[in-house]
C-alpha cells in the first residue's frame, strides 16, 4: 500500500508563481520558464511511474513516493528517493526519468545523450545517481538500527516514445534501465531471489513513521535563488478568469478592470501567492500591501473569514498563511 504519496513539489508550485507574476520582460524569465518546464516534465513522469506502481498495491509492499532525508541535517545534506518500494525481503529505490527523444547511455562519460529534433544534450548518468541514493539510504538504515536488507537500483524511462541505447561496456548494468510498464514484473522477480524476511511488520511500521518523519520537502527561497526584487513582484489579486492584476475591491468583491470578473474569493489565491514568494508569516499591514486594501479592518474581516487567527499583540501580530497542496 502507499505509505507515502506524491505531491507538488513545493519548489514547482513557487516557480509556477513566480511566472505569474513577474514584472513583464524581466531579465531572468527564459531561465525561469526553461527550469519549470525542467521540474514539471519531472513531476509529470513521477505521477506517470505511480499509475505503473498499481500493480504492486497489495500488502506485500509498502510504496513511498518522493523522498528527501537527511544524511546530516547540521550541514544541510540531503538524499532524495524518487520512489522506494519496500518489501519484507528487500527494497527498490526508484529513478524517474522522463526524457522525450532519442536516449543514448554512455558508460564511458557516465552520462545520457538526448537528441531531439537534431539538438544534443547531455545529463548525468541515472544509474550512478540511484546507485548513490542506495548507499545513502543504507547509511540512514544502519543509522536508525533498521536490519540492513538487499537494495536494488532501477532507472524507469516513463516516456514511451523515448527510443533507448546502451553503449556495449554497459555490461549487466543495461539491465537496470527499464520501461514503465516492466516494473511490477521485474520487482515481483526479486520475491523469487530472496527467501529470508528481514523486516518484520514491526520494523515496517517503524520504518514508515520514520520516512515519514524525516522526510524534509525542498523549499527553496526562489526570490533569493534567481536574485529577484522584490520590487520586480506584481502585487495584487489576479483575475481568475483573464490573470489581470490587479482586481480592485468594490463592495465586498473583487472586480476586474480588463474583463469585468467579478470575484468573492479571488484573495485566497493571492495570500498563498504571497506565502509561496515571500513567506507564509505575515502582518496585516503586509498582507494589505499585497492586495491592496487600505482598511485594516476590512483585512481582519478576510481574514477570518478564512479561518486564519493573528498570533501575538496588535501591530506586530502575525497570519501563519496557507499553501496550496
Ligand atoms: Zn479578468
Amino acid at each position: 500500500m502507499i505509505r507515502k504519496a506524491r505531491s507538488k513539489p513545493i519548489k514547482l508550485l513557487k516557480l509556477e508563481v513566480l511566472l505569474e507574476r513577474m514584472v513583464p520582460n524581466h531579465t531572468k524569465k527564459q531561465q525561469i520558464v526553461g527550469d519549470f518546464v525542467k521540474v514539471n516534465a519531472g513531476f509529470k513522469g513521477e505521477m506517470s511511474l505511480d499509475f505503473h506502481l498499481t500493480d504492486l498495491l497489495n500488502d506485500h509492499y509498502d510504496i513511498f513516493q518522493d523522498l528527501r532525508l537527511p544524511r546530516d541535517k547540521n550541514k544541510d545534506l540531503f538524499f532524495q528517493i524518487d520512489s522506494l518500494i519496500v518489501h519484507s525481503r528487500f527494497c527498490v529505490l526508484l529513478e524517474v526519468k522522463n526524457l522525450i527523444g532519442n536516449l543514448y547511455f554512455d558508460h564511458q562519460f557516465d552520462q545520457i545523450i538526448r537528441t531531439r529534433d537534431g539538438v544534443d544534450e547531455t545529463f548525468p548518468d541515472p544509474i550512478n545517481q540511484v546507485e548513490l541514493q542506495a548507499k545513502y539510504f543504507a547509511e540512514w538504515l544502519a543509522a536508525h538500527k533498521l536490519p540492513s536488507v538487499p537494495l536494488y537500483t532501477l532507472v524507469v524511462i516513463t516516456n514511451q516514445k523515448s527510443y533507448i541505447r546502451t553503449s556495449s561496456k554497459y555490461g549487466k548494468k543495461a539491465q537496470k534501465i527499464i520501461r514503465g510498464n516492466n516494473l511490477a514484473k521485474k520487482i515481483n522477480n526479486y520475491e523469487k531471489l530472496h527467501e529470508e524476511a528481514l523486516l518484520l511488520n514491526k520494523e515496517r511500521n517503524k520504518l514508515s513513521s520514520l520516512l515519514n518523519k524525516q522526510h524534509t520537502p525542498h523549499n527553496p527561497d526562489i526570490l533569493k535563488s534567481y536574485h529577484i526584487n522584490t520590487g520586480d513582484i506584481l502585487t495584487g489579486v489576479s483575475c481568475p478568469s483573464c490573470n489581470t492584476i490587479p482586481m480592485v475591491r468594490i463592495k465586498r468583491n473583487w472586480f476586474c478592470k480588463h474583463c469585468s470578473t467579478k470575484s468573492m474569493n479571488a484573495h485566497v489565491k493571492a495570500l498563498q501567492d504571497y506565502a509561496l514568494l515571500f513567506d507564509p508569516i505575515a502582518k496585516n499591514k503586509d498582507i494589505r500591501e499585497f492586495l491592496h486594501i487600505e482598511s485594516r479592518s476590512s483585512a481582519k474581516k478576510l481574514l477570518s473569514a478564512m479561518n486564519l487567527t493573528p498570533t501575538g499583540l496588535r501591530k506586530s501580530a502575525t497570519y501563519t498563511l496557507p499553501i496550496p497542496k
